[in-house]
């Protein structure tokens, strides 16, 4: 059987086809040099694939921002932006909420790499100054943080970092670009665990990353393409269905995690509601000035109670206990169990996380449904 690729036809498909060949024939050894020295078409699927482009293209347009790279994971997008913009005696300072596994990588994985970190408070911009050194390169943000959802400063980093000639980096997968512009407000780097939000349906794992600067971009694209982080061409090609209901889905999650925080404080066994849209929020004025109307679907709570009682709620409640966010459907995780459980009862404490707290992720279903689920469940094994 001698291979032979399909010719163009006079058509095209409405939806982007999956493209998941590793190679790439070309016409003869002029193309293929053209192909590399204009970076247009495709070699070899490490190198860049159709589905990983148009992808690209598609959230770069959500930013605001050019050429961002695709890659296999959101972690590998945190992990492509701070290997391409440091080096060896840089030092980097990230936010002490970071996602679980970006906290790994600036407390054990880079500093092996001779890459200086070191964590400070990013709602207070005097904390993250006094965190300064002269090789400081580098500031690792969420505007949101999980599960406490404390709004970073970003007003007061982003002139701390234009001071001092500092990256500014933002993952911005909490807040996705519909709830804040990070390229457009003037983050170095923007990026993304596509995962989440923006392909929507647990069942693509993705991530996206740009800088703003071309040689920083290319640098960051060419550690990617190098360590092999390539993005697979199905999870792009499903991403891509996904994020083409994000804007609505987004919307009404957002909208549903207003209302359940409000029915969630109105309930006796729960001791503490977490969202940056209600009044008792810490930074209820900062969220509002950096985010508008747009407080997210993530919602924290806790309950009087300690891990039976917890164990009960999850037991009686009919949704998803699952350490993940941003699928169509609510999930919830409990951070000592996920996201905290490498921190001491003590530690987590500070942070107000006890063994009742629980994040949820809002999702597609009815309002007053979800609310109501969560208030039975929460009346019938408190009462
Ligand atoms: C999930 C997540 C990541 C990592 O993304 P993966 O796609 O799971 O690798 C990074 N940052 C934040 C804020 C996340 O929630």
């Amino acid at each position: 059987m001698i291979r032979k690729p399909p010719r163009p036809v006079p058509t095209t498909p409405l939806v982007t086809p999956l493209m998941p060949s590793v190679v790439y024939t070309s016409e003869g050894l002029d193309a293929l040099d053209a192909i590399y020295k204009t970076g247009t078409g495709f070699t070899y699927a490490r190198e860049g694939h159709p589905n990983a482009s148009h992808l690209a293209q598609m959230i770069d347009h959500l930013e605001g921002a050019q050429d961002g790279t695709v890659v296999s994971s959101g972690m590998a997008a945190v992990s492509a932006a701070l290997i391409g913009a440091c080096q060896a005696g840089d030092h980097i300072i990230g936010s002490q909420e970071l996602y679980g596994r970006s906290l790994r990588l600036l407390n054990e994985d880079l500093p092996r790499l001779g890459i200086e970190t070191s964590l400070a408070d990013t709602t207070d911009v005097n904390a993250v100054a006094q965190a300064l050194k002269p090789n400081t390169k580098a500031i690792l943000v969420e505007v949101v943080a999980n599960p406490t959802l404390r709004i970073a400063d970003m007003v007061g980093l982003r002139g701390l970092c234009q001071e001092h000639g500092i990256l500014l980096i933002v993952d911005n997968t909490f807040t996705t670009p519909r709830g804040f512009a990070a390229h457009t407000f003037g983050a170095d780097i923007t990026l993304h665990s596509v995962t989440k939000l923006l392909a929507g349906h647990s069942d693509a794992t993705l991530g996206y990353v740009v800088a703003r600067n071309q040689d920083l971009n290319t640098a960051i694209r060419t550690v990617a393409v190098t360590w092999g982080m390539t993005a697979s061409p199905f999870d792009c090609w499903m991403a891509e269905r996904g994020l083409m209901t994000f804007a609505m889905r987004y919307d009404r999650a957002e909208q549903t995690a207003g209302l359940l925080a409000d029915a969630l404080a109105d309930l006796k066994p729960v001791t503490s509601v977490l969202y940056p849209g209600r009044k008792d929020h810490p930074d209820k004025a900062r969220a509002e000035a950096l985010l508008g109307t747009s407080f997210g679907n993530m919602v924290t709570f806790t309950l009087d109670g300690g891990r039976d009682l917890a164990n009960a709620f999850v037991r009686t409640i009919d949704l998803a206990f699952a350490p993940t966010l941003g699928d169509v459907s609510t999930t919830m995780s409990n951070p000592e169990t996920s996201s905290h459980r490498a921190l001491s009862p003590e530690q987590r404490a500070s942070l107000g996380l006890y063994p009742a707290t629980f994040r949820i992720s809002v999702g597609m279903e009815e309002p007053d449904a979800l609310c109501d689920t969560f208030t039975q469940a929460i009346l019938a094994i408190a009462g």
